[in-house]
């Protein structure tokens, strides 16, 4: 059914993933409860550890859902994404963004883990469903564009872009976003991608991402400074009646939320990106309030991430984001600005 009712924005709905602990571990400082959902962050003792100068002993934020360390990848997609992506079979535009610091499993929740068939993430999953659900809609007709760019210091890139040698980031075709008078956001540079099947579906999703990490360098791992947005573009027609639908689901890894230059010096290039990755976060937060309280302006303009998201937030649209933390404690302070984030965006 429609998400909302009229007039009601649709609310955005929050899980926090716990990645499970890593191989060079330090020790876990959370706790965590699903019923009902929440995570607390006990502060440890020794300030070598962890937060330092601070006061409390423990911090507890809520969520709409929590996803333990040891939830499987089908069962983030049943619960994050195949809502979300029912809807835009429907009709209706829908978001599901990956938020958090770095190695916090916001690129294994988005596309996946490369090891194991099962460790598959939203998008390849989201798009076995699409055309599995297509398929039985035996009086509807579908028809898929996919679209994938990456957003790297407020500069949009093709993914999606067959025919080059991509060695740079720079290499990909820049994506350049207009509004005309209408509101309605064009795009020069950006190619979408008819797929009539799961296999050319996710030949595009492996394509972009071969792009997006041969487009890395060594000293600069530019996709977790960027954020990469993965785009269903869906068409329906029902049989005898001559309108057609148009939805977007976007699936978005957003940059990594960590502060830069926070230990240590941090190189000129470095703080630019930050810069960017923290003011493009910023407004993203703006407009995501904006929508909440229902606000008559909606400051989308301030960057492409939000130009791009513009009509798939708010309004009819169904938005989940996953919150992504690591458990150790020697990210308790990302982990906890990662819940404080999702907290004034809930
Ligand atoms: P991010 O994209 O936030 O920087 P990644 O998704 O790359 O983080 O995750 C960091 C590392 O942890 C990767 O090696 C990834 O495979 C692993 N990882 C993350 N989440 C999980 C999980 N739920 N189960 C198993 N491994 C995970
Ligand atoms: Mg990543």
């Amino acid at each position: 059914g429609p998400p909302g009712g009229p007039g009601s924005p649709e609310r955005i709905r929050i899980f926090l993933r716990l990645r499970p602990v890593g191989r060079q571990t330090g020790r876990v400082v959370l706790g965590a409860t699903e019923e009902p959902p929440w995570v607390e962050f006990n502060v440890p003792r020794n300030p070598a550890e962890g937060l330092i100068n601070n006061s409390r002993e423990s911090y507890r934020f809520a969520f709409d859902g929590l996803l333990p360390p040891d939830a499987q990848q089908e069962e983030v997609f049943e619960r994050v994404a195949l809502p979300v992506l029912r809807s835009a079979l429907d009709g209706y535009n829908g978001t599901v963004f990956a938020f958090g610091q770095t190695g916090s499993g916001k690129t294994f929740t988005i596309t996946g883990g490369a090891e194991r068939y099962a460790d598959r993430g939203l998008i390849p999953r989201a798009l076995s469903a699409l055309f599995a659900e297509a398929a039985k809609r035996s009086n509807h007709t579908y028809t898929v564009h996919i679209s994938y760019m990456e957003i790297y210091n407020e500069m949009g890139f093709d993914l999606l872009s067959p025919d080059r040698e991509v060695q740079a980031l720079e290499d990909l075709p820049k994506v350049h976003i207009m509004e005309d008078e209408d509101s309605r956001m064009h795009y020069r540079g950006l190619t979408l991608h008819r797929c009539d099947n799961e296999e050319q579906a996710l030949n595009m999703l492996f394509l972009g991402d071969t792009n997006r990490v041969v487009a890395e360098t060594p000293l600069n791992q530019a996709s977790s400074r960027s954020h990469c947005v993965f785009t269903l573009h869906i068409e329906v027609r029902r049989a005898g009646e001559p309108v057609v639908r148009r939805s977007k689901l976007h699936f978005v890894d957003l940059a990594g939320s960590e502060r830069a230059g926070k230990t240590g010096l941090a190189a000129h290039a470095q703080l630019k990106e930050a810069k960017y990755i923290n003011l493009s976060l910023h407004f993203l937060e703006q407009v995501i309030c904006s929508l909440q309280e229902g606000r008559a302006h909606v400051p989308y303009r301030n960057s492409i991430l939000t130009m791009v998201l513009r009509d798939s937030l708010g309004g009819n649209t169904r938005t989940v984001m996953v919150a992504a933390v690591a458990p150790e404690a020697q990210h308790i302070e990302e982990s906890i600005s990662t819940c404080r984030f999702a907290q004034r965006v809930a």
